[in-house]
């Protein structure tokens, strides 16, 4: 689920607000409650598509999907589960086993560090659970704030939202934020989304920008959000008044 950030493609219109002065606060609120709404009906069902039974097993499997497809993570974790089902058996795993067995979602030596890290973390300063704050989670080895944020939302049901790739991308190109820095787009998506919304929002952001806001080709055509978005590849109609042209023209 996370990815490599992306520079804007060379296709990309110019069109992002340089500022957002207080005058345009109630049109960008306006805005993204309808984006909100429409991402609603678009994508009823978002769901997390890290396979998982537990919060552990979902804190393990968002650490190896750094920099690694969810399809892949969720080819590796059955195997890993079953040898280190809890964080007591991953905090006394064997490293070279834990990394033949996440050999395949890259930087496996770092992953499978981290991964006995943070089992052991959990066991020897959380009493074996996985805690839910925010504050103690970016503790844990391998975890920042998308990942705690992942763990919040989707097993906890409290408020997180992740910024990966697809989050910081689509939230400029819709113009909800300018912002590069993940820790600063969270901070403003937050502040224009009611809490219940964060996680299931940062969900459907990821599943539109895998589906229809690609990096490099965005389907802006079919988006259901063009209109509402500074950023569309699609001509604007121009109307020229009969004043000014002696006729309409309708571009
Ligand atoms: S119109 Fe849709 S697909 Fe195009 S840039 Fe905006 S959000 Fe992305």
């Amino acid at each position: 689920m996370l990815s490599t950030p992306s520079s804007q493609p060379s296709s990309q219109p110019s069109s992002q607000p340089s500022s957002k002065p207080s005058s345009k606060k109630s049109e960008l609120a306006k805005r993204t409650t309808n984006i909100l709404r429409r991402l609603k009906r678009e994508y009823p069902q978002a769901i997390c598509e890290l396979t998982h039974e537990s919060a552990f097993q979902l804190l393990a499997a968002t650490i190896l999907s750094a920099q690694c497809t969810d399809v892949r993570v969720n080819m590796v974790t059955p195997g890993l589960f079953k040898s280190y089902p809890t964080p007591a058996k991953l905090a006394m795993a064997d490293i070279a086993d834990v990394e033949k067995l996440v050999r395949s979602t890259g930087f496996y030596q770092t992953k499978a560090k981290n991964l006995i890290g943070m089992a052991s973390q959990v066991m020897t300063r959380f009493g074996g659970e996985v805690p839910r704050e925010l504050e103690d989670l970016v503790t844990l080895p391998g975890v920042g704030r998308k990942t705690a944020n992942v763990v919040r939302s989707v097993v906890f049901d409290l408020p997180g939202l992740p910024v990966d790739t697809h989050v910081g991308r689509l939230s400029r190109r819709l113009g909800l934020t300018v912002q590069d820095d993940p820790v600063k787009v969270e901070r403003e998506l937050n502040a224009m989304l009611p809490p219940p919304e964060w996680g299931q929002f940062s969900l459907r952001l990821i599943l539109h920008g895998r589906r229809v806001c690609d990096a490099r080709k965005p389907k802006c055509g079919e988006c259901s959000l063009e209109d509402l978005c500074p950023s569309s590849l699609v001509p604007r109609k121009r109307i020229v008044t009969k004043k000014a042209t002696g006729k309409t023209d309708n571009k």
